[in-house]
């Protein structure tokens, strides 16, 4: 059910419940002040009859009768019936003797000195008299023809306004649940109308302090998440496509050149040398891609074992300086580590090793002296690796961007590079529930750090 229907049904449920109640005290409050205010009325109607008839002794039943009768006092339908201490009925005004009194009545007003009982259309009230010379019970019958009347008058003007009331009830509550539920229906149109081409759309805040405006912000915020995921995706796509392009040119713009005319044997050594480096370079460039694509994927399973850190330190930096023997690479650890527990990890020993030579090949290639140093320390049971060099640093403007895929700093220019290893890193990192953190000065170095987690026991 729409949630405007369920508000106003809700509504009329509880209000028609509140008018209900308050109609039944009113009625019932009514009636039972009409029935005291009656009763009373025959009360002193009775005690009058009875005493003129004891204390005065000029009047006999027959002339009170024909007092009576023309007494314009009278209740409507006025009957009076009396008896004396013997069960003898000494005054009766009741002519036609409709009302029924039995005997055992007669007693119980005796004991219970008043009664009060409804023979339709009459209301009854029997009640014990007493005198200094008689102790009689009178009985006394009449119709509240007023009194029921209003009595039926009141139920109609309630009825009336309860169901006018639900009428009222029902529309209003259409109208404010409409009028309530329509900034909703607003939010909704508005979302529904962004797309792919329009992603930089945002939702109405309204006043900026109700729910809905809540409502509107969260919208806004996730659609400002969308639109960044999207923007970096657009630009990956643009900027891996232009790595690739690029080499692949020069590739086919030096074959071209070389086919031209008849070359000299070293002319074709050396455009071919030239070619496999533009060629290795590519291949380095697709298993970046590949790697930082598997990094992405959350299908993608990772095996985790545990490892020692220290030997894969060792291992990567063998590799490294086999393909680049100029590097200068030194290992130390801190007097921290005094258990050889304290070097073992919960990772992937081939994604680590990524992050290892992506940071020291870092370290010595935006070095001078193409040498790096790697210090291993423990805090606070996290293993942190620091790849140190002294090399040309990084600007305070593109430290927060070197995370990004093919982001590269203003002075890094002069080294070759795709701006794809340090987002590799980063995700591996995360990947092994670590973080990375740097420290940095232009012109006189930088200190990447790594920390991961190490396994509780230790
Ligand atoms: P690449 O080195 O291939 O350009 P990376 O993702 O490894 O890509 O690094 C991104 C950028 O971060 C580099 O282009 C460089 O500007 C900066 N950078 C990374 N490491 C260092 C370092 N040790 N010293 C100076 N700049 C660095």
């Amino acid at each position: 059910m729409e949630i405007r229907k369920r508000l106003t049904y809700q509504f009329i449920a509880i209000v028609a419940l509140i008018l209900f109640l308050s109609s039944l005290a009113i009625y019932i409050s009514f009636s039972k002040s009409r029935k005291e205010e009656f009763y009373d009325r025959l009360a002193n109607k009775a005690r009058l009859v009875a005493q003129m008839l004891i204390d005065i002794d000029e009047i006999n039943a027959d002339l009170l009768k024909k007092i009576e009768k023309n007494n314009p006092l009278s209740l409507p339908n006025e009957k009076i019936v009396i008896f004396d201490y013997l069960n003898n009925q000494i005054y009766s005004s009741d002519e036609t003797n409709v009302l029924k009194i039995p005997e055992n009545y007669i007693d119980k007003v005796r004991i219970e000195e008043k009664i009060r009982y409804i023979q339709k259309p009459y209301e009854i009230l029997g009640e014990f008299y007493t005198s200094e010379f008689d102790r009689i019970v009178v009985f006394a019958a009449a119709t509240d023809i007023f009194g029921i009347n209003k009595l039926k008058r009141l139920r109609l003007i309630l009825f009336v306004v309860f169901i006018s009331g639900l009428f009222i009830i029902y529309f209003a509550g259409h109208v404010f649940a409409a009028r309530a539920l329509n900034p909703v229906t607003n939010i909704i149109l508005q979302v529904n109308s962004i797309g792919i081409t329009n992603l930089d759309q945002r939702i109405d805040e309204g006043n900026g302090t109700d729910e809905l405006a809540r409502l509107a912000k969260t919208f806004n915020g996730m659609l400002h998440r969308l639109e960044s995921a999207f923007k970096i995706q657009k630009n990956f796509i643009a900027n891996a496509s232009h790595e690739l392009r690029t080499p692949l040119t020069a590739i086919s713009g030096q074959i071209e050149v070389l086919l031209m005319k008849d070359r000299k044997t070293g002319e074709y050594q050396e455009t071919l040398i030239s070619v496999l480096d533009d060629m290795r370079n590519l291949n380095h460039l697709a298993n970046k891609l590949l790697l930082l694509a598997q990094a992405s994927s959350e299908t993608t399973e990772i095996t985790f074992t545990n490892l020692r850190i220290d030997d894969t330190l060792w291992n990567s930096r063998s590799e490294i300086i086999k393909r680049k023997p100029e590097y200068s690479i030194t290992i130390s650890f801190s007097e921290n580590i005094t258990d050889e527990g304290n070097f073992t990890i919960y990772g992937n020993e081939l994604l680590l090793k990524t992050v290892i030579i992506n940071l020291i090949d870092n370290a010595c290639k935006y070095s001078p002296d193409k040498s790096a140093t790697i210090f291993v320390d423990t805090n606070n049971k996290k293993l942190v690796i620091h790849f140190i060099d002294k090399g040309i640093g990084i600007p305070t403007d593109d430290v927060k961007m070197i995370f990004q895929p093919f982001y590269r700093a203003k002075n890094a220019m002069g080294e070759r590079g795709h701006g794809l290893g340090l987002s590799l890193v980063d995700k591996i990192i995360s990947q092994h529930g670590g973080k990375i953190e740097l420290t940095t000065e232009v012109n006189s170095g930088s200190d990447f750090m790594i920390y991961l987690p190490l396994p509780s026991k230790f």
